[in-house]
């Protein structure tokens, strides 16, 4: 099943290029007191959701995907896990060039660990990412991202996929330079999500997928993401040994070679094999509407 939150928060199952209302699903999620659990309130209960979902999208008539402004598919993410550096080809190119290592010495994943995006930062595909940091570069970076469905601590590589939920095109924009990565890349707007999830089951092995990134019809990424240095199951197995991996918890692959920046006016189309494509808009200053 693919599904997206739209509009003004509503929940749509989306079948080819249609999308079909089923906000009326969420009716049966518990009310919620403060403090709320861990956890995104959508992911802790899913699987209950998931037939009156499908039985919603029988009966209501669908709508252009085209035609509803994408919001990310997760509403509220305990946190977003992130991955440096995962991808060879895109270690080498930070190594070599200045204007991406800023004169710091660029070490492997393995040095680093994995490390966190603030959620505050997440947009959908409809929402436009804002470069409005003067006389800095700003890159895009496309990555495979996964939602994690089942709480997870200190699980093995072998436990890894019955622990996710589904699948999203994840674009992790970054500021070039020698602040820590979890300044660089949490800007509002620096995390987008889309156009939907596709559930767990639908994709065959999320380490053979084929994705792409062009900015104004020019492609600048392309990859597969068997090339990561560590796997989908491998990067989860590892976030899972520091801290309980969450349903709703996001985790972002690392990005391939061909990191590059975005200027406002631009338009970014990111495309994962099995997943789907989006068309990201880039712009100069939050006030535009
Ligand atoms: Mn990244």
């Amino acid at each position: 099943m693919r599904f997206c939150r739209f509009n003004d928060n509503r929940l749509g199952v989306v079948r080819g290029t249609q999308v079909h209302d089923v906000t009326a699903a969420l009716d049966s999620l518990p009310a919620l007191r403060w403090p709320a659990p861990q956890g995104d309130h959508f992911f802790n209960h899913f699987e209950a959701l998931r037939p009156r979902m499908q039985a919603l999208a029988d009966a209501m008539p669908g709508m252009p995907v085209s035609s509803v402004r994408l919001l990310s598919p997760v509403g509220n993410p305990g946190k977003i896990v992130a991955a440096p550096v995962n991808y060879q080809l895109h270690l080498d190119e930070s190594r070599a060039d200045k204007a991406i290592n800023f004169g710091t010495q660029v070490k492997t994943i393995a040095d680093y660990g994995v490390f966190l995006k603030a959620s505050s930062s997440m947009i959908g595909a409809s929402q436009a990412v804002v470069a409005d940091w003067a006389e800095r570069r700003i890159d895009h970076e496309i990555e495979l991202a996964l939602v994690i469905g089942k709480k997870a601590f200190r699980i093995t590589e072998g436990q890894a996929l019955s622990h996710v939920a589904g699948y999203m095109i994840g674009l992790d924009m970054t500021i070039r330079g020698t602040e820590d990565r979890s300044f660089r890349k949490s800007l509002d707007t620096f995390t987008v999500f889309g156009p939907h999830m596709v559930t767990a089951d639908e994709i065959s092995d999320p380490n053979q997928l084929d994705f792409e990134l062009q900015v104004n019809q020019q492609t600048r990424q392309k990859a597969n993401t068997a090339q990561l240095i560590w796997n989908v199951q491998k990067l989860i197995a590892y976030a899972s040994q520091a801290y309980t991996l969450y349903p709703g918890d996001i985790l972002m692959t690392g990005t391939p070679e061909g990191v590059a920046p975005v200027l406002p006016g631009d338009t970014m189309h990111a495309r994962i094999d099995q997943i789907g494509e989006m068309t990201v808009a880039v712009r100069g200053t939050h006030n535009e509407v």
